[in-house]
């Protein structure tokens, strides 16, 4: 039977591992590229030179992917035609296809026009009619994506968001230069997409927290990670608030047109592939804690999850069940799924 060390004694032991243990020097480092704040740690090693690379790479892809970036891939696309991509782009694009296929659409980027529609990530967010959702939901599909080699083509009025994706895979390609700049240990932090690379101290795994979406500078649980990504999405990320007071999140349920209403507060994603765990995340949230549950069951050797519940659960895959804490007789009630 396993043993719950209180969440309190653990931060303990954390601050005091952190304390002694100064034997690695850890450095860090933060921009902001995506739309979003990057954090990035490192010991051991080039680290200048990793942060250096790692900014670099960052910028690039943004350069490529981003669909408000004139100039990039994506803005091409979207602005019409058959259009001629980078290689690195249009195995992205494929990918992203596959994730909205077995996903069954909860996951599909070419929501684009209901993003912009709603404005959600904007200063200027509506809330759109029926009428306008109806008139735009027929532009949503994958069957509207024609890719051939690298060149591709959307169907009129269509376009694509990289957005549920893009930091994931930027994730995957930062991951691999830790071992270029010969860094021991590490983690990058981009916006909710994480990496651990080996440990904190040698021995003890990296403290990922995952957030208290009811309170975002507060952990609602955390997980002992080394060499995984740890990628959550959550309605708190970004939202607004109407003013009749309905709070509008940013995930789009391609199914309705509008923002999802989940019964998660948030979903965390844990595994080898941090591109998949990006649109793994995205989609599990649509699909809400029921949906979340069954499609994990169907590939429960792709991953482990974390869901947090409106109704006050933390609901863990059996893979997490030596990492993960959480605080007992906090606000949640954890739970194992099987
Ligand atoms: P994430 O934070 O990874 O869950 O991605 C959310 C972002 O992806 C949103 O801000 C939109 O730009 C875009 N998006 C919204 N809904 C979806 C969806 N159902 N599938 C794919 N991308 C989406
Ligand atoms: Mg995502």
């Amino acid at each position: 039977m396993k043993r719950r060390i209180s969440f309190l004694l653990l931060l303990g032991l954390v601050l005091s591992l952190t304390a002694c243990g100064h034997r690695h020097d850890v450095q860090t480092h933060q921009i902001f590229a995506m739309d979003t704040v990057m954090d990035f740690a490192a010991y051991g090693g080039d680290t200048q030179g990793f942060f250096t690379a790692a900014t670099q790479e960052i910028n690039r892809l943004e350069a490529l992917l981003s669909r408000t970036r004139e100039g990039s891939d994506i803005a091409h696309i979207n602005a019409g035609g058959t259009v001629s991509v980078s290689v690195e782009t249009a195995a992205l694009l494929q990918e992203a296809l596959d994730y909205a296929q077995v996903t069954g659409g909860s996951f599909d980027m070419t929501v684009a026009p209901l993003v912009n529609a709603w404005g959600i990530h904007t200063e200027t967010p509506r809330v759109l009619t029926q009428a306008d959702i109806d008139a735009l939901l027929p532009l949503v599909g994958s069957e509207h994506v024609h890719i051939d080699g690298t060149t591709v083509q959307l169907d009129p009025d269509c376009a694509i968001d990289l957005g549920g994706i893009a930091k994931g895979y930027a994730s995957m390609r930062v991951a691999q230069l830790f071992e270029v700049y010969q860094i021991e240990g590490g983690w990058v932090s981009l916006g909710g997409n994480v990496y651990t690379y080996g440990t904190k101290d040698g021995k003890a795994p990296w403290l990922v927290s995952i957030r208290d979406p009811q309170s975002p500078a507060g952990t609602a649980a955390m997980v002992g990670l080394s060499h995984k990504f740890a990628v959550t999405s959550g309605g708190y990320q970004r939202y607004f608030t109407a003013e009749d007071g309905t709070v509008y999140q940013h995930i789009i349920d391609p199914a309705t047109g509008a923002p999802a209403r989940s019964d998660l507060l948030s979903v965390t994603i844990i595994s080898d592939n941090g591109t998949m765990a990006d649109a793994y995340s995205t989609a599990l949230y649509v699909m809400g804690a029921q949906g979340a549950a069954d499609f994990w069951r169907s590939h429960r050797d792709a991953f482990d999850m974390v869901l947090i519940t409106s109704d006050g659960k933390v609901l863990y895959t059996p893979g997490l069940e030596t990492s993960l804490t959480w605080e007992e007789g906090g606000s949640y009630k954890a739970s194992i799924l099987t």
